[in-house]
């Protein structure tokens, strides 16, 4: 089992539900999507009028789950969860859509899993609000058509290339979410140490902060492993050396890089001269899927100035090659 940290892996949300923000006030960072979101709602409930379908895009862990039910708390109205993935028959579709009423929420993660028979059921379902079912098989078989309240469709997608343009422009409101800066991860990570009751220094979670490759999941994540470290290592409480020892130990190195990380600029640094390497090589000599590569680690690779991408492939920058380097004492024969 390797120690690498990857934020699409959600089971430790589950278990604290109480670090979840809430409502828009408590959600820190993003202040353009905010903004925008406040705006939208604020109107919707002036006017009295459901919201517009929303469609968020961004790495995984930076909080579109979160927002998704944020909407639903301040528009006062329910939502139904469900994933493009799972979502495979229209008749499923048709359960989760018609029991909603006026301003409820249906929240679809991974929006551009969704199979393309249930994508053309959507487009109706966005836009005038009403769903065509065909019954029964054969020459039997007939189309009866259902209507639906007036509803906000939320989705989510790592991928918003993914996404046709037909089903793009059904979305009125499209927002990205974009990997967080440490100085908010820090107000992140105070926030969830005072609901914890975890003792942590300024310190302490500035260097969780620095580490957590931009992610609320993964810092929230971190948070919780380097405590264990503090309480079975340390004195309990998270300082900065209790957090860079725990860290290292568990695989983070000073730029927030995990084992994985640094196994792909290995890759394309030694085994490829510096590259192009396409992504389906850097994938098999990695071990991890080319969407999980895409979407988890390379966002962060890429932002960190250590790789670059191009027609040909995936290369690594002299920044990266700097810090493989200082890792490994001694500068790369490259
Ligand atoms: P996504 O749906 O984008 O994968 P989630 O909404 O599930 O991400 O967020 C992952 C975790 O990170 C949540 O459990 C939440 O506690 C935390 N989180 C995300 N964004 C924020 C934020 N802006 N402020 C505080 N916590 C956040």
């Amino acid at each position: 089992q390797t120690k690498h940290i990857n934020p699409a892996i959600q089971e430790e949300d589950h278990d604290e539900p109480s670090i979840r923000p809430g409502y828009l006030t408590e959600f820190v960072g993003q202040e353009s999507v905010k903004d925008a979101l406040l705006v939208a709602i604020e109107s919707a409930r002036k006017r009295n009028r459901p919201l517009d379908h929303i469609l968020f895009s961004g790495p995984p862990g930076l909080g579109k789950t979160t927002l998704a039910n944020i909407i639903a708390k301040e528009m006062q109205s329910g939502i139904e969860t469900t994933s493009g993935p799972v979502l495979d028959r229209p008749g499923d579709l048709a359960a989760l859509l018609t029991p909603l009423k006026e301003k409820d929420i249906l929240f679809i993660d991974e929006i551009h899993r969704l199979s393309p028979v249930i994508e053309e059921i959507l487009y109706p379902a966005m836009e005038d609000y009403s769903i065509d079912l065909l019954i029964g098989e054969g020459p039997s078989a007939r189309t009866i058509q259902l209507p639906l309240e007036r509803y906000t469709l939320v989705g989510a997608t790592t991928r918003l290339g993914l996404l046709g343009s037909p089903f793009r422009d059904r979305f009125g409101i499209i927002l990205r979410l974009d990997l967080y800066d440490p100085v908010d991860l820090k107000v992140i990570i105070i926030r969830s140490a005072s609901i914890l009751n975890i003792p942590i220094t300024e310190e302490g979670a500035s260097e969780i902060a620095c580490r957590s490759r931009g992610t609320p999941r993964i810092a929230n994540r971190l948070l919780k492993r380097v405590y264990d470290y503090a309480i079975v290592r340390g004195t309990g409480c998270i300082d900065k050396n209790i957090a860079d020892t725990a860290l290292i130990a568990l695989g983070v190195d000073s730029k927030g890089l995990d084992i994985l990380d640094r196994r792909i600029l290995e890759v394309i640094a030694r085994d490829f001269g510096g590259g192009p390497v396409g992504l389906k090589t850097i994938s098999i000599s990695v071990g991890e899927e080319p969407r999980t590569i895409e979407d988890v680690y390379e966002p962060y690779l890429i932002q960190m100035g250590f790789i670059k991408r191009s027609p040909q492939g995936r290369i690594i920058t002299e920044a990266g090659k700097g810090h493989l380097g200082s890792i490994f004492q001694g500068p790369l024969s490259s």
